[in-house]
């Protein structure tokens, strides 16, 4: 028979599972055992003290919220971590800790927007006017670790990236108006949105921000519908000075919530004040828009985010790292970083996993586990070798920049290492001599033939160079 504790957890992992990504729940979720449920305090065990930081890190709204929905005002959680015994041959024992009391929920600045009622328009914590008050109370929403400072530059998005700061320091009074940010899923969009809204309120704290998705603006329209009450919808979005709007996409089709925010949008634009859009496509594909939206969408900067390239997805795995204070060796963060070449989400959720891998099974994390979890969790599809971590690759085996390949020089060691990129590129990648030159220095396709050419008569010949040229593939090969 299911005991009430099993029950409750069980009824606490719906709602959890709903507000969390997969990969998240069945990392840091399925783990969790309900031990027992007593004066409404739950306890659940978890199988390290990294996991119970983690989730003391990065979940404890959510779990407040789901714990206060599950066992009312009253209903609290404790941890019983299992944790590793120092001296040897004593097995594993637990300690019991009370959840702490950081991110508490009566502290407004903190509430997330999360939609505990599962699909009920009704809970949906609506950013009206206050009544009564003359200064608009407006929580803006947004998430403090999506800041500028978090978020790593690389040429995959310097304009978005640099769009987006001109408008937080100077919102609604720049050409940028609106900022029409747009990639594929994962890529930075809603931290960037996130960033620009953290930054006005740092730099005018009377300022009024916003942040809504498009999903959140349409079922609050709807309410407002059903409450008779859309003037005051209207008038409240049309007070805010900067309102940043998420995955615009969801308004396709939807005619009438496209007609509201047709006014707004205009109310806004006309009085200076800052629109922020984000979408999935460029205006030019978004289908089932209005024209006359469509227009408007393209009056400011359409400014895309691209896939960053790999020094730029180090660099985002090594903040990551720092801001959660965990080391990590070189070769796996390098490992990481070059398999997991899909967008940013999934290389910080193989990250995770990795933390999570070696946390339960008290395995240190070492290029091998790396090895095993990407190929066994993240990836079943081939990893395909790119250029440019060919490049790194070569170039940290003579001890050079990356950077030494697109220079003129005739120093003998660069054009070698240059040659044995464009090899190794050849022979590990579908990409065309052309494309491989380009990405080499910009050179033409012959010299990628000759560079060819040259590497496998050394290797023929030359048995030093030989001996290089295989620890080098072995490091590309990994
Ligand atoms: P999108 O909205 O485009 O789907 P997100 O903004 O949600 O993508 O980004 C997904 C994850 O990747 C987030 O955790 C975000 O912090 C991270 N991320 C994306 N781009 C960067 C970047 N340039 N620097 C640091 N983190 C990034
Ligand atoms: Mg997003």
């Amino acid at each position: 028979m299911r005991e009430v504790h099993q029950e409750v957890w069980e009824n606490c992992l719906k709602i959890i599972k709903d507000n969390i990504n997969y990969q998240s729940y069945k990392t840091w979720f399925s783990p969790i055992k309900p031990v027992k449920l007593q004066d409404n305090v739950l306890t659940i065990q978890v199988p390290s003290h990294f996991f119970y930081e983690w989730l003391e890190e990065h979940y404890i709204p959510l779990l407040k919220k789901t714990i206060k929905h599950e066992l009312g005002p009253t209903g609290r959680l404790e941890y019983s971590i299992i944790m590793e015994n120092a001296i040897n041959d004593q097995g594993p024992y637990t300690i019991n800790v009370p959840t702490s009391n950081r991110n508490s929920l009566s502290n407004p600045s903190v509430q997330m927007p999360i939609d505990i009622n599962r699909g009920s328009a009704k809970e949906i914590p609506n950013p009206f006017v206050i009544p009564g008050l003359r200064k608009i109370q407006v929580h803006s929403q947004l998430n403090e670790a999506y800041s500028f400072e978090n978020f790593i530059e690389g040429d995959c998005n310097r304009l978005a990236r640099s769009a987006g700061y001109a408008v937080a320091t100077n919102p609604g009074k720049t050409a940028f108006n609106p900022l029409f940010l747009y990639s594929a899923n994962g890529l930075g969009k809603t931290h960037l949105a996130h960033a620009i809204g953290i930054q006005v309120k740092s730099n005018f704290p009377d300022k009024t921000v916003l942040y809504v998705t498009a999903e959140q603006f349409i079922q609050q329209f709807v309410q407002a519908n059903i409450n008779k009450n859309q003037n005051d919808f209207v008038h409240f979005y049309q007070m805010i000075d900067v309102l940043l709007i998420d995955d615009i996409q969801f308004l396709s089709t939807k005619e009438k919530t496209q007609d509201v925010f047709f006014h707004i949008f205009n109310h806004l634009h006309q009085n200076g004040n800052q629109l922020v859009i984000t979408c999935d496509k460029p205006p030019v594909e978004l289908k089932g828009m209005e024209p006359r939206l469509l227009s408007r969408f393209k009056w400011g900067l359409a400014a895309d985010l691209q896939l960053p390239d790999l020094n730029t997805r180090i660099a985002i795995l090594k903040k990551r790292l720092y801001k959660d204070g965990i080391e990590m060796p070189k070769d796996v963060i390098e490992y990481v970083a070059y398999s997991i070449t899909t967008n940013v989400r999934e290389l910080e959720g193989a990250l995770t996993s990795l933390m999570a891998q070696s946390s339960l099974n008290k395995k240190a994390i070492t290029i091998d586990l790396a090895r095993q979890m990407i190929d066994k969790y993240v990836k079943n599809s081939l990893r395909e070798v790119s250029i440019d971590y060919i490049q790194k690759v070569v170039c940290d085996f003579f001890n050079i920049q990356v950077d030494n390949l697109n220079s003129k020089t005739r120093k003998r060691e660069i054009v070698q290492a240059r040659q044995l990129a464009m090899f190794f590129s050849k022979k590990h990648t579908k990409s065309s001599l052309a494309t491989i030159g380009m990405q080499c220095g910009n050179k033409d396709h012959a010299t990628v033939l000759h560079a060819c050419r040259t590497v496998s008569n050394l290797i023929e010949t030359d048995k030093e160079f030989r001996v290089c040229a295989e620890e080098i593939e072995k490091k590309i090969k990994i």
